[in-house]
């Protein structure tokens, strides 16, 4: 049995879901099919949901802005008496429902509930148009299946629960292909959960995982995993393999390719992963398997662009000690706010983030009443890996390094363009 998980980019569009078929097609065997939502649905989920619970005078037209996309790319990829129409509309009924009362329960919980509907809505038209096209496939609602805890936006799997849920559930004798929702999961009494922004390459792993599935393959945009992102520096090369271990550092450091909690699953039982292109599927792409040792790389770099530099000090002149940085790591947490790179001195402790304003409010709020808080905006963390010094001062080239950490095979600055 396969996993194959396929992300927004792989189904934004009407032909973008029609090119799914030649690439399922060529699979005989069993195959699980995990999708995420389409496009960036998730992105406007989450200002509809934002308008919905702050400012509802907006939430009508954030509403029927993810209802028009929708219609639109059923209406080019169904007849137009296809029951596809009902089942999509009764999801768009039910989230309207739970946006009516989503002020009742705190932000967290009412974004999964509002933002889980990307998937419910993507894996709808596909399967559907794919029974349509003769491609038989069965859904499976992912909520009965993946048990998880109640963090809300970053919940955390029960893998006992799940193991026993998967066998009752994927009726692989009855259906070869099953088609499921990525990123999303449910508590015990059943409110929806997910599990972290483009969680789902860490779904299609677990339930690799969980199905001893043969191997595993993310279907993206490019080719497979290059040595920079080939939009944003020119002369990149491909990775024809890596190691579970290289992989775990890559995504850890910020590469986009999968999302950190991928590997540890599929390394924990030897499941090979493949990175490969939907629009060149007959490439080989990248692998990603064990492979003993340290291996031999060029200089792999990962660039995170809007970056922000927190720079927190205690009101009342003390040391940063234990108390203050669990006291800091605490708010962070309650809000989502993930750390790039830290630092901390005697009397300060910086952190680089991701610059999302909401969130970066939501936490000077938090912290304001206890210390003093500053920023240093508009900046970039750049990481090298297997860096030369060659590549670095190539790097650092109109750039000013703000703060920077280096091990033996690592580099991380914080930069800012001169
Ligand atoms: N749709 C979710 C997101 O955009 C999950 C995923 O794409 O993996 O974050
Ligand atoms: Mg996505």
């Amino acid at each position: 049995m396969k996993v194959f998980k396929f992300g927004g980019a792989s189904i934004k569009n009407e032909s973008a879901i029609r090119n799914l078929l030649p690439i399922l097609a060529k699979e005989e065997g069993k195959l699980l099919v995990v999708i995420s939502a389409l496009g960036k649905t998730t992105n406007a989920l989450e200002d509809l949901l934002y308008a919905a619970y702050y400012q509802s005078d907006r939430s009508e037209e954030k509403f029927l802005q993810v209802h028009e996309s929708h219609t639109q790319i059923a209406q080019s990829l169904f007849q137009a008496d296809s029951i596809a129409f009902q089942k999509l509309q009764s999801l768009f009924d039910d989230l309207r429902l739970d946006l009516q009362d989503i002020t009742t329960v705190d932000y967290a919980e009412a974004y999964d509930r509002i933002v889980a509907y990307g998937e419910l809505f993507s894996t709808c038209l596909v399967s559907e148009w794919l029974n349509a096209a003769g491609f038989e496939n069965s859904r499976v609602d992912i909520r009965q299946v993946l048990k998880t805890d109640g963090w809300h936006r970053n919940a955390r799997i029960d893998w006992d629960a799940t193991a026993v849920l998967l066998k009752e559930n994927f009726d692989f004798a009855k259906h070869r292909v099953i088609i499921t929702q990525g990123f999303i999961g449910s508590t015990p009494d059943g409110k929806t959960t997910t599990l972290g922004r483009e969680g789902s390459d860490y779904s299609a792993a677990a339930l690799s995982y969980l199905c001893d599935a043969e191997d595993m393959t993310v279907w993206k945009d490019v080719a497979g995993i290059f040595t920079a992102d080939p939009a944003e520096m020119p002369d990149v090369q491909l990775l024809d393999e890596l190691s579970y271990f290289e992989a775990i550092e890559l995504s850890f450091f910020g590469a986009k390719i999968i999302h950190p909690k991928t590997i540890k699953p599929l390394q924990n039982k030897r499941i090979p992963l493949y990175v490969k292109s939907f629009l060149n599927p007959d490439a080989p792409g990248t692998i990603i398997h064990e492979i003993e040792g340290r291996m031999q790389l060029p200089p792999i770099y990962i660039f995170k662009k809007n970056q922000i530099l927190i720079s927190i000090s205690p009101k009342d002149f003390s040391f940063i000690t234990e108390d203050h940085l669990s006291n800091i790591f605490h708010i962070f947490a309650s809000i989502g706010l993930k750390i790039n790179v830290s630092e901390n001195s005697a009397l300060s402790f910086s952190v680089c983030a991701d610059h999302d304003t909401r969130v970066i409010n939501q936490v000077v709020e938090l912290l304001k009443p206890a210390y003093h808080v500053k920023f240093n905006e508009n900046l970039e963390l750049l990481t090298i890996r297997h860096y030369t010094e060659e590549a670095v001062s190539r790097q650092l080239m109109g750039r000013e390094v703000v703060l920077e950490q280096r091990n033996r095979a690592t580099i991380r600055m914080v930069v800012k363009e001169l």
